[in-house]
């Protein structure tokens, strides 16, 4: 873990209900105290994002939504804009999950124009990028990690890039029960680090760069506790209050 401040997510994707939120946060809450020097985000499905607000009001813990459209408002039915987060009291976005690429034939062009939005709306942006079973297997990682750290920031202004949180999420590695091995996870960080760095040493320095990929309470210290990873985006583990706590006190 670098000097730069920890930032835990967790990441519910289409599960809970708003009373399950709800009883997920107070016995959070009620385990986590004063967190420290750490970022905590939940992020919870569009229904319980108002109530997940409500709830952690007052607490070290932060709100973010799964996904969001680029555009204010329009004829896009079934989406979700900025303007429509912030006015909840939202702090974050994820942008560019790969089950959002993947189930959704989401592409890094719309990524790219999302990323800007969500700056400009004071939404953090959490951009997910990794790499397929297949891809890794035909060394192909660095190549893919390029291409979509180059076309989603492509938007984004020098001087803004360390508003973004990047997550490192090999797709071989969600919700397999496989992880990364440490130096899997360090060098693909390391690498979208110095893609950062060709832009931008100062962002290169400060951006936070996180792990995810069945991140779990028994995994999550020696994953931490590495030099070029700045915390994790936890799927699976995320879902019980015990265990992301646990993972949250690894860092
Ligand atoms: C995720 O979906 O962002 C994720 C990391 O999931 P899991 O921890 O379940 O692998």
């Amino acid at each position: 873990m670098s000097a730069r401040r920890p930032y835990l997510a967790a990441n519910w994707k289409m599960q809970k209900t708003v009373e399950e939120a709800e009883d997920f946060i107070d016995r959070f809450l009620e385990g986590l105290g004063e967190p420290g020097d750490r970022d905590v985000v939940i992020c919870p499905p569009f229904t319980a994002l108002q109530s997940a607000v409500e709830r952690c009001r007052g607490s070290a813990v932060r709100v973010a939504a799964q996904n969001m459209h680029e555009v204010e408002s329009g004829a896009f039915t079934g989406e979700i804009s900025a303007p429509m987060l912030t006015a909840l009291g939202v702090d974050a976005v994820i942008l560019g999950h790969s089950e959002r690429r993947g189930y959704f034939a989401e592409t890094d062009d719309a990524v790219s124009r999302k990323v800007p939005v969500a700056l400009d709306a004071g939404l953090e942006p959490i951009l997910c990028v990794g790499e397929s079973d297949s891809e890794r297997e035909a060394e192909e990682t660095e190549a893919v990690l390029e291409r979509q750290i180059t076309s989603d920031l492509a938007e984004v202004s020098d001087d803004r890039l360390a508003g973004v949180v990047i997550a490192y999420e090999p797709i071989w590695a969600i919700g397999t029960g496989k992880t990364a091995t440490p130096q899997q996870a360090e060098e693909a960080i390391g690498f979208i680090r110095s893609l950062i760095a060709r832009r931008d040493e100062g962002a290169a320095a400060a951006i936070r760069i996180l792990y995810g990929g069945s991140v779990k309470p028994d995994n999550a210290a020696e994953l931490m506790g590495l030099e070029e990873i700045d915390g994790a985006l936890v799927g699976g583990a995320s879902l019980d209050p015990a265990d992301f706590l646990a993972i949250v006190r690894s860092t």
